[in-house]
């Protein structure tokens, strides 16, 4: 590993930092008075380090993007190539360019056969965006411009634009500039963990199913236009749904004719141990949206999958999509994201996956023992942590979030980044990693929840 910034000086940086970064995502008063941001200055393999010389293992991947892990070249590379070559040109108006018109061929060819065409944009959310208006131009060319309605789950996310996180159901983003928009609907998300009760995983996975029924029917099924969920939520706290629940929902979604959008920015490229979510889940989407793992992460891209039956009718009506973005399929982002993928094919990084699954697995569900865990599951290289102060209720501890946001201290200061989504510490770890480095999380996982259960000790029953 090269680190091109030496002898930085951090104070320094992270005060400039506070002075005039406006962060995403971020409290501003606790980050003032915090006294800055963590400043993250190299990184190399499933490792990041930061300004204080921290080494830690990023069990996050990044935001669930770097799925190849850090420090690879030969994408730098394919970026430099491409930059001098041709930095930019755009994709409208009848042009393209070389690494766009290979990208999109070579994520078609990881996915079913309907999937012919590929639309680019610069992230999940922007994916999302160009869905909601594409379906709706679809059903409009197909006579039932009253078809509008995205029906999607609590605590889904889908992203951080106005639509999508309108599509997102995550109260506290819609709470600020007036979310939901119209035409947007939202029903149970399937986590038995946190609302299946006395009820079998199964049984509520019909249970979450019906949910969704009973809101197409109150929305009127001629007015849906389709359904977005995650294969598996992430941001959500990695909810692996029951296996009853996804071939329910597709049924009642074809039964009235509904689109189903897979929405697979997190699930995509590998994650689940399969290519798609949708194939560890048994779904077969109209639509998938993509992003962080289509080019783990080293230049912002996305996509968005379309299934011939929606196109032969965009190919049959004509008239112009008036859709895109100044750098949709952008010559160096394509030129990234298709040397990922030819890392992740030439290391056979998916059966990697798949194969040390089992061992992640069984090394973090050890932890499950522990006396504020819940439960742990895992499904591919993703997975959750329950934190409860009641192993056998499963109840939680007052004030959702705050043991959470313990334990996620805890972990950094064991050199480890796992996230709290409330109390439930989510991972998803760069796939190059192996059993040592697996083992090693969980002794510094397993620290972290000592620690936490130290602070805790008196609430926990
Ligand atoms: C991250 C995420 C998005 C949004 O992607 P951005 O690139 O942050 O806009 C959309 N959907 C899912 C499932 C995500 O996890």
């Amino acid at each position: 590993m090269t680190v091109h910034q030496k002898n930085l000086n951090i104070e320094e940086l992270v005060a400039k930092d506070t002075a005039h970064h406006l962060h995403p995502f971020t409290d501003h008063k606790s980050l003032h008075a915090e006294g800055g941001a963590r400043m993250i200055t190299h990184a190399d393999g499933a490792w990041i380090w930061d300004g204080n010389g921290n080494k830690l293992f990023d069990a996050m991947a990044g935001l669930w993007c770097v799925n190849i892990g850090y420090g690879r070249k030969e994408l730098a590379e394919a970026a430099y190539r491409q930059m001098l070559d041709l930095p930019y040109y755009n994709t409208f108006f009848k042009t393209s360019t070389v690494p766009a018109t290979e990208l999109a061929a070579k994520v078609s060819s990881l996915m079913p056969d309907r999937f012919k065409q590929i639309f680019f944009v610069n992230s999940g959310s922007e994916a999302n965006d160009t869905i909601v208006r594409l379906v709706r131009h679809y059903w409009a060319l197909k006579g039932k411009p009253y078809r509008k309605v995205f029906i999607s789950r609590r605590r889904g996310y889908h992203g951080s634009t106005m639509i999508s996180a309108s599509l997102g159901g995550m109260e506290a983003m819609h709470g600020q500039g007036g979310l939901p928009l119209p035409d947007i609907a939202h029903v149970m998300e399937p986590d038995w963990f946190q609302l299946g009760g006395d009820m079998g995983r199964e049984d509520f996975g019909l249970h979450a199913a019906r949910d969704l029924e009973n809101k197409i029917l109150k929305v009127g099924p001629e007015n849906v236009a389709a359904f977005i969920g995650e294969p598996i939520q992430g941001a959500g706290g990695v909810i692996i749904p029951p296996k009853t629940y996804w071939p329910e929902v597709q049924r009642v979604c074809r039964k009235y004719g509904i689109l189903i959008v897979a929405d697979e920015v997190i699930c995509g490229f590998g994650r689940t141990g399969n290519w798609w979510g949708f194939e560890t889940l048994n779904i077969e989407p109209d639509i998938v949206p993509m992003a962080k793992g289509l080019s783990s992460g080293y230049l912002p891209i996305g996509a968005v999958a379309v299934s011939d039956t929606i196109m032969s009718d965009f190919v049959e009506h004509g008239g112009e999509f008036f859709h895109g973005y100044t750098y949709s399929g952008h010559p160096a982002a394509c030129a990234v994201a298709l040397e990922n993928i030819r890392i992740m094919q030439d290391e056979a990084l998916v059966d990697h996956v798949r194969q040390l699954s089992p061992y992640l697995n069984e090394a973090l569900g050890a932890l499950s023992d522990h006396p504020i865990v819940g439960e742990v599951r895992t499904q591919g290289f993703l997975g959750a942590i329950e934190l409860v102060r009641d192993k056998q209720t499963r109840e939680r501890f007052a004030e959702l979030g705050r043991v959470g946001g313990l334990c996620r201290d805890h972990c950094i200061s064991n050199g480890l980044i796992m996230r709290a989504c409330w109390d439930t510490m989510v991972f998803s770890p760069p796939f190059c990693i192996g059993r040592s480095e697996i083992d090693e999380w969980a002794v510094r996982a397993r620290k972290a929840l000592d620690a936490t259960y130290d602070d805790v000790r008196s609430e926990v029953v």
